[in-house]
């Protein structure tokens, strides 16, 4: 990715958390490195700090990568778990809202995800 440098004065757009816009606000202070490190929002006046375009926050993972498998927790395509028994395995499917497909490294099972513990499986029928 380029590397790009603000000075003061400059307008960059960015979400406004009192006006609830995305608009363009003023950079009031920026790092040695010309990163914006401040800016102000043209309207309303709200100063607040500007993060830069690097989007470290993907999807929000509801499970650790690699953590414990665990039938509470809801698990989507692509990620780990640690079973006790079958050991590393990675999700590949989600077959219904409460079972997944976990390819273990001698083959693939179908785990239950998504109880919870409150509420265990009971016939609804
Ligand atoms: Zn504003």
């Amino acid at each position: 990715m380029e590397k790009q440098t603000y000075t003061v004065g400059e307008r960059v757009e960015k979400l406004c958390a009192v006006c609830e816009e995305e608009r363009g606000h003023v950079v009031v202070s920026v790092t040695k490195r010309g990163q914006i490190s401040r800016v102000s929002c043209p309207k309303c006046g709200t100063r607040s700090t500007f993060k830069s375009g690097k989007s470290t926050s993907g999807p929000r993972a509801s499970a650790q990568p690699g953590a414990p498998y665990d039938w509470t927790r809801t698990y989507r395509t692509g990620q780990t778990m640690l079973h006790p028994t079958y050991g590393m395995g990675e999700v590949t499917a989600v077959i219904e809202p409460q079972k997944i497909d976990v390819l273990f490294s001698d083959r693939m099972r179908r785990l239950i995800h998504a109880r919870t513990a409150l509420a265990p499986a009971v016939a609804s029928a």
